[in-house]
């Protein structure tokens, strides 16, 4: 190690009672600390927030950081605030500060106290706010949840788009964008609307080789299938992804009525039901969420072992991030799909109303879900390519973790095509 590494591994230990970074941290954090704009891909839970949280807390200025949640930057502007003293270490501006708020932020930023300074995207384009941050030294921007800028990411906000131009406004400073989203579409559109071609890349690999990979074909007789599915998974933590509320209602009746303990998440449920039957399933008094995608944001349940897709999902980031909820702890995790072209159809009659642009993006997204479902090979590999990542379909890691490798098949045909 040279002395800058010493230094670092020095600092993670001082601020975060870390003795190790995680995957690729260390890479990251040398990358910004050279001042070079820096791209970062990592899977949720691999510990993006601290590549830019550590050397913004080391180097000179304030870190701008951009998010799209206001929750998710008051949760990391206290975590921040908890390894120091100083409450002004990091702060929040948004429209909800008073103008006294508004003048101590200010006051903490100019004296070189504030070092991590969250922004949600809508704010930053304030003349106001940016005439000010002009004034004073800015070590870095990091942009968190960089697909948001997107439109074939999960989560497109037109507001992402002006962070460009921004930036520019602020003089040559680092920029430094962080997501979960692996598709190469996302990632070119990261770095061309972020005019950062130039940036240093690094790739965390997507492969949960810890997860089994399943899809059955849906028939009239899912709901006993299922209910065999949990019988044989008995006691352990799972959940049911539905697309609809009234198909989540329906589920968890019918398991109820077979013994099973479920409880139905979705939105239309009044916030007090929607805690109580996380906190249930958090704390094991119930087995089984059945829900709609509303379910999961934020949850960290190391040990759900099984997430079963009753419904296919809008597409394959969608899947994967839901699957990616099985087995956080490294144990087992069955992730079953039911597929049927029917719902297929069904999915792109929901998508007829939206506007033409949006609906050919939905329906190559969908197209790739078909494919998954109807492919013969190994699914880890087709998930795995599909992020743009090359995976040894014999000797890789989780290789034969899924039906096709199990037991290979003839292919699924499709009826018809699902762009018309
Ligand atoms: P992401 O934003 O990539 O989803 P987070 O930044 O929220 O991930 O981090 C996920 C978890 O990993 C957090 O609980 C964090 O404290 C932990 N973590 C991050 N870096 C390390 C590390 N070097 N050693 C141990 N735990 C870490
Ligand atoms: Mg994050």
């Amino acid at each position: 190690m040279n002395s800058n590494e010493i230094e670092i591994h020095k600092e993670l230990k001082k601020y975060f009672g870390f003795s190790q970074f995680k995957g690729l941290q260390e890479q990251v954090i040398t990358s910004i600390l050279d001042g070079k704009n820096t791209f970062v891909i990592m899977p949720t839970g691999g510990g993006k927030s601290l590549c830019y949280q550590l050397p913004a807390l080391i180097q000179e200025g304030t870190a701008i950081v951009v998010s799209p949640l206001i929750a998710l930057m008051k949760n990391q502007v206290d975590a921040i605030r908890s390894l120091s003293s100083e409450n002004g270490i990091a702060h929040v501006l948004n429209s909800s500060l008073t103008k006294t708020e508004i003048a101590q932020v200010k006051k903490d930023i100019t004296s070189g106290l504030t070092k991590l300074l969250y922004v949600a995207p809508e704010s930053l384009t304030k003349e106001e706010y940016v005439a000010f941050l002009q004034s004073v030294p800015i070590s870095f921007v990091a942009i968190d949840e960089a697909h948001c800028i997107s439109e074939w990411g999960h989560d497109f906000r037109p507001e992402y788009r002006n962070l460009r131009n921004i930036i520019k406004q602020l003089g040559k400073v680092p920029i430094i964008g962080l997501t979960a989203t692996a598709t190469p579409k996302v990632q070119e559109d990261i770095l061309k609307n972020l005019d950062m071609a130039d940036a240093n890349t690094f790739k965390a690999s997507f492969n949960r080789p810890n997860l089994y990979y399943e899809v059955r074909t849906k028939t009239k007789n899912i709901e006993s299938d299922i209910i065999r599915f949990i019988k044989q998974h008995k006691g352990k933590s799972g959940i049911i992804y539905c697309l609809s509320r009234k198909k989540v209602e329906s589920i968890a009746e019918v398991l109820q009525v077979n013994g099973i303990s479920a409880v139905p998440y979705h939105a239309g449920l009044d916030a007090k039901t929607r805690a109580k039957h996380q906190d249930m399933f958090l704390m094991e008094d119930v087995d089984v969420v059945v829900a709609t995608i509303a379910f999961g944001m934020g949850i960290d349940k190391p040990d759900v072992r099984f997430v079963i897709h009753h419904d296919i999902p809008k597409s394959l980031e969608s899947y994967y991030q839901e699957t990616g909820r099985a087995g956080r702890d490294g144990g087992e995790g069955h992730c079953l799909a039911y597929y049927s072209y029917k719902d297929v159809e069904k999915l792109e009659k929901f998508m007829s109303g939206k506007p033409v642009a949006e609906q050919e993006i939905g329906f190559a997204l969908l197209q790739e879900v078909v494919a998954y479902a109807e492919t013969s090979m190994s699914r880890r590999k087709f998930l795995l390519h599909y992020f743009g990542e090359e995976f040894d379909s014999e000797n890789g890691e989780g290789a034969d973790m899924d039906d096709n490798v199990r037991n290979p098949k003839h292919k699924v045909e499709a009826k018809e095509q699902v762009v018309k």
